[in-house]
C-alpha cells in the first residue's frame, strides 16, 4: 500500500474548476438542478470521449481478439430475470428514525451509527432496494409492457455472444467490448460524478477455455493497471486490490478492483472478475439457445468462462482530472496546470493571436485552418496573452501557439509548451511537423 494521503480540498477545486472552465454542470441547472444528474460542457464532453478513445483503442482497435458492440438499453425482464438483477440487484436500505436520512447500511462505517446525525441505534430494519429503473414500452402501463433500463452494458455483450460468435468468425479466448450509458437508481449518490443514477460503463467480457480462465483473469489484471499508469496516472495513486472471499460473488472465483486515492479515501475505478460460466449458462437456461463452443481442434463443445474488466468512464474521467491537478508558484502567483497526458487533453493547441488587431486575425485563422484537421484546437483573441495563457493551462491544453506582429515578417510563431512554459520559436510550414513530433 502506498504512503501517498488523500487531498480533501482537491475535491472543492474540481467541482469549483469543472463548473468554471465547462467541464460538467450541474443537469437543469436552470430549474434549481436535477439531483445526481451531470451534463458534460465542452471541455467535459472531449474529456470524457478522449477517456472513451483511448479505451476502445486499447481494448478494441489494438487488438485481433477482441471485437466491438453498441447493445440496447431498454431490454425486457427476461434478460434481467436470467442474469439475477431482478432478484439480487439491490442495496440494503436503511432509514433513520431520528433524522429520516436514507442510507446503504453496507457503506456505513457503523452500522449502528447514523452518520447524517450521529444517533445511535435510530435505523430501521433493513429493506432490499432494487436498484433498476424500470419503464413501460408502448402506450399501455400493465405489467406485460414493463421494460428496463439497463444497469450494466454487459448483458448485451451475454446475450449477444452467439450473434457475434457466428458473424465475427472469433474463437475462444476473444472479446467483445462496448461503451455505453448504463442506470441505477442509487441510494446514496453522490461525491460529484463519481456516483450517479446515469453514468457511462466501458465494460468487455473475455470469453475463454475454462482451463485458461485463472491465466487470463491474472493477464487482464495487469493490462488494465497498465492502461492507467500508461496514460499518466500517479501510480502511487493506483492499487489493485483482490476482493476477499466473504465479498466475491457467489459464481466468481476471483475479483480485484482497481482503485484510486480519491479526495475522500481509496475507492473503485474498475472491477476485473473472473465470472465463470455463470452469465452464458444462465442465458442458455433461460432462453432455450445454446451458448456454448464447439472446439473443432479438439472435438469438444464447453461453454466459455469470462474475464470482465468493468469500468466507469465518467468516473474514469474525474479521476484523471483530479490526477492531473497541480498547482505550482511561479513569480509569486499561483499557476494552475492540468497535466494532462497529451491523449486526454480536451484541446492539444490553442491558437492565440498577440492582439485583436485586424494584422494579425488572418495569418492565426490561418494557422487554425492549417492544423485543425489534425487535432483538436482552441482559437482564443480575447483578454491579455498572459491570462490566455493561464486559461489554457488550467485546462491542460500542451501547446499554445502565439502568432505575434513579427509572424508577419519573418513567417514563424512562438510556441509554449505547458508544464515546462518553454518557448520555442517555429517557422509556420514546419509548424505542424513541430506538433506531430510532439502530440503523436
Ligand atoms: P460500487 O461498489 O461503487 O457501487 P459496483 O462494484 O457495483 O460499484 P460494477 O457493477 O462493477 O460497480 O460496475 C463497474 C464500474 O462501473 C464501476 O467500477 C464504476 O467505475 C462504474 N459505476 C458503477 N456504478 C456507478 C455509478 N452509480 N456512477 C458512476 N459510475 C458507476
Amino acid at each position: 500500500m502506498s504512503t501517498v494521503s488523500p487531498d480533501p480540498e482537491l475535491f472543492d477545486k474540481i467541482v469549483n474548476l469543472s463548473k468554471r472552465r465547462g467541464f460538467v454542470f450541474q443537469s437543469a441547472e436552470i430549474y434549481g438542478g436535477f439531483r445526481s444528474t451531470y451534463d458534460y460542457g465542452p471541455l467535459g464532453v472531449l474529456l470524457l470521449r478522449n477517456v472513451k478513445d483511448a479505451w476502445w483503442r486499447s481494448m478494441v482497435q489494438e487488438r485481433h481478439d477482441v471485437v466491438g458492440l453498441d447493445a440496447s438499453i431498454l431490454s425486457p425482464p427476461q434478460v434481467w430475470q436470467a442474469s439475477g438483477h431482478l432478484a439480487n440487484f439491490s442495496d440494503p436500505l436503511v432509514d433513520c428514525t431520528n433524522c429520516n436520512a436514507r442510507h446503504r447500511l453496507d457503506k456505513l462505517d457503523d452500522p449502528e451509527v447514523c452518520p447524517s446525525c450521529g444517533a445511535e441505534g435510530s435505523f430501521t430494519e433493513a429493506r432490499e432496494f432494487n436498484l433498476m429503473f424500470k419503464t413501460h414500452a408502448g402506450p399501455v402501463t400493465e405489467t406485460a409492457a414493463e421494460v428496463y433500463l439497463r444497469p450494466e452494458t454487459a448483458q448485451g455483450m451475454f446475450i449477444n455472444f452467439a450473434n457475434v460468435l457466428n458473424t465475427s468468425r472469433k474463437k475462444p479466448p476473444f472479446g467483445i467490448a462496448q461503451i455505453g450509458k448504463s442506470f441505477r437508481n442509487e441510494i446514496t449518490p453522490g461525491n460529484f460524478v463519481f456516483r450517479t443514477r446515469e453514468f457511462e460503463q466501458m465494460e468487455m467480457e473475455f470469453f475463454v477455455p475454462p482451463a485458461e480462465s485463472q491465466q487470463w483473469y491474472e493477464y487482464w489484471c495487469q493490462v488494465r493497471m497498465d492502461w492507467y499508469l500508461d496514460l499518466g496516472m500517479n501510480p502511487d495513486k493506483l492499487i489493485l486490490r483482490a476482493h476477499d472471499d466473504d465479498e466475491l460473488s457467489h459464481y466468481s472465483s476471483g475479483t480485484s478492483d482497481v482503485e484510486y486515492l480519491f479526495p475522500w479515501g481509496w475507492d473503485e475505478l474498475e472491477g476485473i472478475a473472473n465470472r465463470g460460466d455463470f452469465d452464458l449458462t444462465q442465458h442458455a437456461n433461460a432462453s432455450g439457445e445454446k451458448l456454448d463452443f464447439f472446439d473443432q481442434a479438439t472435438n469438444e463443445r464447453y461453454t466459455p468462462h469470462v474475464i470482465e474488466p468493468a469500468a466507469g468512464a465518467t468516473r474514469t474521467a474525474m479521476a484523471f482530472l483530479m490526477d492531473a491537478y497541480d498547482e505550482e508558484v511561479v513569480n509569486d502567483e499561483t499557476r494552475t496546470v492540468l497535466r494532462l497526458d497529451h491523449r486526454l487533453a480536451p484541446y492539444k493547441v490553442a491558437v492565440l493571436p498577440l492582439s485583436k488587431k485586424d494584422t494579425l486575425t488572418p495569418t492565426a485563422l490561418r494557422v487554425f485552418d492549417a492544423i485543425k484537421g489534425r487535432w483538436m484546437t482552441d482559437y482564443d483573441e480575447t483578454q491579455s496573452i498572459g491570462k490566455r495563457y493561464a486559461r489554457q493551462d488550467e485546462v491542460g491544453t500542451p501547446y499554445c501557439v502565439t502568432v505575434d506582429f513579427d509572424s508577419l515578417e519573418d513567417r514563424a510563431v512562438t510556441v509554449r509548451e505547458r508544464d515546462s512554459r518553454e518557448q520555442d520559436r517555429v517557422s509556420l510550414d514546419q509548424l505542424e511537423g513541430y506538433l506531430d513530433e510532439r502530440l503523436s
